[in-house]
């Protein structure tokens, strides 16, 4: 995409998503052999507790300082009592042991941390500002206690691995983890509007600025991973996966990520419809909410064909409108929508349905005349929305050819299903 890889990010934000899996302890019995263990849930909150005091309580500058870059590794400065049964999945030598053996844990370890924030700091280089946000799943007591206590260790161990970057904690409500509900919750009231601000902060200092995100959710319910992925899919965020973490406990080595997808957005954030000020673009978005609403209604009647011939193949209605401007100088609007017949050649995008039914009625058409085309993702069935949906490769082509020698002209797209926020962006290559 050409305004994609022409500027370099001016803010890039890892959203890491933390969990028990984040902190590891180095335990041993006195043998010479070091154990690299995760705590069970039980011991969790009782160890972390103890981790937390025995750091707090020394000069915590000097002790912070052990800090191990390569291993994300800081000894502890004093040893801390364990037992066998305060790990989960032991490596197998430490089978041999019995579960009241005493064991000490005599360093932790960030491995998670550690390996996101290493392939996080390779893409982000040179003038870029760097955030880390933290978040974590809302959970019940005493076990959201515990992983507020693993966020506070989090918090002070990343600047040191990764000098210079900011890092925010954004603490969920108490709630069950299991649920949707609890972790719509919070990311529709704390991280949603956290990146809203940073989007109208990086606008108002360029406007062309691009902000890069990239989202860490090794661990976390299934209900928490959707939830978040879900509410930042529109700022296009690389996904960095951690994949042996997930399968078994860390032994010598350091855990390594793998980045899929990685894409910048535009630096701007959805906006109220009702707030968009230009005639032509309102007239666009007047006109798709009410093209919405028709739809609506046609496909309440029981007769229709959409789902067995007309979008047989995905099932997933798409709906355009095109405003261009006619012979006596007024704006017009002209509605669209996709086709999949089930043919090799038998589709049809919304978006350029509706250019074609502009072209229809007023053959004598230009391309400067076209001001702009909203897209929306509606539904059919039980199938989820779409938003925000962005032109298919082929439409981007065609609209390309309309910005040649339009640069005014604008793509609409819809922050939320009920196409009251909008983005208002150029064709993008
Ligand atoms: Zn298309």
């Amino acid at each position: 995409m050409t305004t994609q890889t022409e500027a370099q990010p001016r803010h890039a934000v890892l959203v890491h998503h933390i969990g028990h899996h984040d902190l590891y302890l180095i335990a041993n019995n006195g043998s010479g052999r070091n154990w690299t263990v995760a705590l069970k849930g039980r011991a969790m909150l009782r160890r972390t507790r103890q981790i937390a005091e025995l750091l707090a309580s020394r000069d915590q500058p000097s002790t912070w300082a052990q800090l191990e870059r390569q291993t994300a590794t800081l000894p502890l400065p004093a040893a801390l009592p364990c037992s066998v049964a305060d790990f989960r999945e032991p490596p197998g030598s430490m089978e041999e042991l019995e579960p009241t053996d005493a064991v000490s844990a005599t360093a932790v370890r960030f491995p998670l941390l550690q390996a996101a924030l290493a392939a996080f700091d390779s893409r982000t280089q040179g003038d870029c500002v760097r955030t880390l946000v933290l978040t974590w799943s809302p959970s019940l007591p005493p076990h959201s206690d515990s992983v507020v206590e693993v966020a506070h260790l989090l918090e002070r161990a990343a600047p040191l691995l990764s000098p210079g970057l900011s890092v925010v904690a954004l603490a969920p409500p108490v709630g069950d983890p299991f649920r949707v509900g609890p972790m719509e919750g919070y990311v529709s009231e704390s991280l949603v509007p956290w990146f809203d601000r940073q989007l109208v902060e990086l606008q108002r200092q360029d406007a062309k600025s691009r902000l890069a995100v990239y989202l860490s959710h090794n661990t976390g319910t299934s209900a928490a991973i959707w939830v978040l992925t879900n509410a930042l899919r529109h700022l296009k965020p690389a996904l960095v996966a951690i994949p042996k973490c997930r399968v078994r406990p860390i032994t010598g080595e350091v855990f390594t990520a793998e980045v899929h997808e990685e894409t910048w957005v535009d630096a701007a954030p959805a906006r109220d419809a009702a707030s968009v000020a230009s005639q032509e673009f309102a007239m666009a978005i007047d006109e798709l909410q009410r093209w919405k609403a028709a739809y609506v209604e046609a496909i309440r009647s029981p007769h229709h064909e959409l789902g067995s011939f007309w979008l047989a193949k995905s099932s997933k209605p798409v709906l355009a409108v095109v405003v261009c401007r006619i012979a006596d100088g007024s704006m017009r609007a002209f509605r669209g929508c996709n086709m999949e017949v089930s043919l090799p050649t038998g589709s049809l995008c919304a978006e350029r349905n509706a250019i074609s039914s502009a072209l229809a009625a007023y053959p004598a058409m230009r391309r400067q005349d076209v001001a702009c085309v909203a897209v929306y993702g509606g539904q059919l069935g039980d199938k989820r929305f779409d938003n925000p949906l962005e032109p298919c490769g082929v439409c981007r082509e065609w609209l390309l050819k309309i910005a040649e020698i339009n640069p005014h002209f604008r793509v609409i797209t819809f922050a939320d299903d009920e196409a009251t926020r909008v983005h208002v962006r150029p064709v993008e290559g």
